[in-house]
């Protein structure tokens, strides 16, 4: 039996609906930016496998470092314990976040660093005496899967079997120069009506949404009103995180600071999964105290997992390297020239670009979306290049490591694309 038949076997893909989707492709290794199937066929992979191998598939630095630590610990309980990797990894964090980060607080994945997140915000006002149980977030907004995640995220067509066990949400749609005012009076409307707890986002990109960006200045305005409100500002930036917009996290670039900072996805290279939840320490305070119940009583079992926290630490290591500066600067340069040469062609609608992050939109009826989205995904396959649109949206982020040549590779095929649908 093939692979592919012993897959169909036993195994539910995430996200899939199986009697309708197509075979899945088996990938044999990886190896810098590209990824190989069963054939040896060679797939650019340009999305860095969902924003998470930006150095690079299977990397040998970060598997030169997991090595030696897998030789020395493996894994150990992390309430009562320590160890050298999960210290190292705090220092090398608070050392490039946003200044008023103090804490760092451990679970699996980005999921759970959301959960993580509003638990600590709902906790943290009730610690304080209050009861605040309402959490504001954007339309189109994405967080996650687990229960509180899903909650906060924009309303999804699939979530329809669990909207009666959700949290409650308010939400708001992103900021731009045309709709500001009215978002701000909507924000300002909602936190007069309601016991806010936390407000949160994603910073300057919303991923899921199709790459929708929007401004720093924006955001900040928001981030105002709702921080005059003592409401917990969480940035979700499990997608922004690491480089991918222009600095290292999205949030440095708005001026007022968030609480609570969610990361993981390129946290740990891709190589084992990690979520981070940050902190202030006026945050921790509230928690820090005589009395056990304002304890934050939630843990995971691979809390810290040392495995984890090597590979991000050899991460944090190369976001910092020359090299990775470099080429993050260099993959922007060539994104803004490739927007250049396809901003007038009449198949598109509009392009962004932020940091080493390209989305443009295709001009395309609506009713087409899913059929076109299937049509475009399987062209780029057999070209040899691994996107994931979504609806008429395009979008690339690669890893830093992508080469000139493999990235030229994705725009051409984007360009064969243009001329077809
Ligand atoms: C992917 C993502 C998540 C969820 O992370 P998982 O590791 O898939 O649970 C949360 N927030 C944002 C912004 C994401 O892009």
């Amino acid at each position: 039996m093939s692979l592919l038949e012993r897959d169909k076997k036993h195994l539910w893909h995430p996200l899939t609906q199986h009697k309708s989707h197509p075979d899945t492709i088996v990938i044999k290794r990886a190896e810098g930016a590209v990824l190989y199937n069963e054939e040896e066929h060679a797939l650019v992979d340009g999305i860095a496998s969902w924003y998470t191998c930006m150095y690079g598939h299977s990397n040998p630095f970060i598997v030169h470092r997991v090595v030696e630590q897998l030789q020395k610990l493996d894994h150990v309980v992390f309430t009562g314990f320590t160890h050298e990797p999960a210290i190292l990894l705090s220092e090398a964090l608070i050392s490039i976040l946003p200044s008023n980060q103090e804490k760092i607080f451990f679970s699996d994945n980005g999921s759970t660093s959301v959960d993580v997140a509003l638990k600590m915000a709902f906790q943290y006002h009730h610690n304080l005496g209050q009861k605040r149980n309402v959490v504001i977030a954007f339309d189109e907004g994405f967080h996650g899967d687990t229960f509180g995640a899903m909650s906060v995220s924009g309303l999804s067509v699939y979530n329809g079997s669990f909207e009666d066990f959700f949290l409650e949400v308010k939400r708001i749609p992103v900021p731009r120069e045309d709709n500001l005012e009215l978002v701000k009076s909507m924000l300002k409307n909602i936190l007069q009506e309601n016991d806010v707890a936390a407000f949160v986002y994603e910073p300057l990109v919303l991923g899921a949404a199709g790459m929708v960006m929007y401004e720093a200045e924006h955001l900040n305005e928001l981030l105002k009103i709702t921080q005059a409100h003592h409401v917990i500002n969480i940035a979700d930036e499990v997608m922004t995180g690491f480089g991918k917009t222009g600095t290292n996290f999205a949030s440095e670039q708005v001026e007022i600071q968030a609480d609570i900072i969610c990361l993981s996805k390129s946290l740990t290279a891709g190589v084992a999964p990690m979520g981070l939840t940050t902190c202030s320490d006026r945050i921790y305070q509230a928690f820090y105290d005589d009395d056990m119940k304002k304890g934050f009583f939630h843990g995971h079992t691979y809390s810290a997992n040392p495995l984890s926290c090597t590979a991000a630490l050899a991460g944090i290591e190369l976001l910092q390297s020359e090299q990775i500066v470099e080429a993050r600067d260099r993959i922007h340069a060539l994104h803004r020239s490739f927007t250049r040469q396809i901003q007038d062609h009449p198949r598109v609608k509009s392009t962004r670009t932020k940091g080493v992050i390209f989305a443009m939109e295709l001009d395309l009826n609506l009713d087409r979306y899913g059929e076109v989205r299937d049509r475009l995904f399987h062209f780029f396959m057999e070209k040899g290049v691994f996107l994931r649109p979504l609806g008429n949206i395009i979008y690339i982020l690669p890893p830093f490591v992508i080469s000139d040549s493999q990235l030229r590779k994705i725009y051409s095929v984007i360009e064969e694309v243009l001329g077809i649908v």
